[in-house]
């Protein structure tokens, strides 16, 4: 049995809002990674099986390693196709924001969006969502915004009609969100949901292995050079950082989806409980920090890098240059000394 966690009113709030729509479109925030992929494909499936016209609408490419997922090819990457994707959004009675809080995540597609008269339904799991939907289905004690989609579809009496293309995504979603659950993974019913998709027929060996063993050489390449040039440990403070500039990126014939994970990598080193990536893209630099345990990464984030995210997840940005930023990171830093030394003392690294 799973516990009705989601509120049985925007259960229902929602569902009606899905019966009144006829067009619908489901957008997910910038470089999206498998939750959010995963979470929008799942819905999109669910809803063109139960009748409607439903598009996915992202504001950049996704990684190669889930382009094998089902109805990925309908996806439309709005920096490639804004005509055909602002049309869909103006003529939307329906736009779902999925695992995303506020309209800034989602680039350029912030503004077809905010200007459209369509109902606007936000399901995520970040913390603080905005105030731009009619409704907000936010829980951020959810692991994966694809958890929360199978729970809504479930609960609007719609399990009969989640097939196993929904399932794959869904699995994929929560997959991703806990690093293959190794992280943020200790909900029981996270794996009473795993058992369901299992019956729907998916094949979660084939699924870890299309996502995980599916990389290029040069994003091996580029690990290495990363791991013995690029990365510098704070062993006093339990803390890496990582470096990535464009130059560097484009010398390893960089593609999206190529460093992925890079960031989590320090946090295998014993001793090592924080972990920042900065990465230059797109003419700034795309900041991630991940913890364990109690340190903070979010408020972090917020406070230096103009971000945010989840406790032990998130991430921000920065128009200065790739020394600027560090020197910005070294300056940080010791504002999280206290926090990181009562982590390393739990761990008893101190
Ligand atoms: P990643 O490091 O994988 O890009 O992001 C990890 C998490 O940090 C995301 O799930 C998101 O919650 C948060 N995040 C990443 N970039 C930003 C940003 O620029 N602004 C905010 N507010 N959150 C971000
Ligand atoms: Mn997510």
């Amino acid at each position: 049995m799973i516990s009705k966690i989601i509120d049985e009113d925007l259960i229902q709030e929602a569902k009606a809002y899905i019966e009144d729509a006829e067009n619908i479109v489901i957008t997910t925030h910038v470089s999206p990674d498998g939750d959010a992929i995963g979470s929008s494909l799942a819905f999109c499936i669910f809803l063109r099986t139960i009748g409607k016209n439903a598009n996915v609408i992202v504001p950049n490419d996704f990684p190669g390693f889930l382009k094998w997922m089902p109805a990925s090819s309908d996806i439309i990457v709005y920096e490639k196709k804004k005509t055909v994707a602002d049309e869909l959004i103006e003529q939307a009675d329906l736009i779902f924001a999925l695992d995303f809080n506020v309209l800034k995540r989602i680039d350029s597609v912030a503004i077809s969006v905010a200007d459209s008269a369509a109902k606007k339904i936000i399901v995520d799991h970040h913390l603080d969502p905005g105030n731009f939907a009619d409704l907000v289905i936010s829980y951020p004690q959810f692991a994966s915004t694809s958890e929360m989609i199978f729970r809504i579809i479930c609960r609007m009496g719609y399990f009969t009609e989640l097939n196993k293309e929904c399932a794959e995504c869904i699995y994929t979603g929560m997959m991703t969100d806990t690093g293959g659950f190794t992280y943020n993974s200790n909900g029981a019913e996270v794996y009473v949901i795993v058992s369901e998709l299992i019956k729907k027929g998916i094949d979660k060996d084939a699924i870890y292995d299309k996502v995980y063993n599916n990389y290029s050489e040069s994003r091996y390449r580029l690990m290495g050079y990363m791991l013995y040039e690029k990365m510098k440990l704070y062993p006093e403070y339990g803390a890496a950082m990582i470096s990535l500039t464009a130059d560097e990126l484009s010398k390893y014939d960089f593609k999206k989806g190529d460093t992925e994970g890079f960031v989590n990598m320090p946090l295998s080193i014993k001793g090592i409980i924080f972990s920042a990536f900065f990465k230059e893209e797109g003419g700034k630099i795309k900041c991630s920090f991940r913890s364990q345990g109690d340190v903070a990464t979010n408020t972090f984030a917020a406070q230096y890098f103009n971000g945010g995210g989840h406790k032990n997840a998130s991430g921000g940005e920065s128009y200065d240059n790739m020394e600027q930023v560090i020197e910005a990171f070294e300056k940080a830093l010791p504002s999280l000394k206290d926090e990181l030394n009562e982590e390393l003392k739990r761990r008893g690294y101190v």
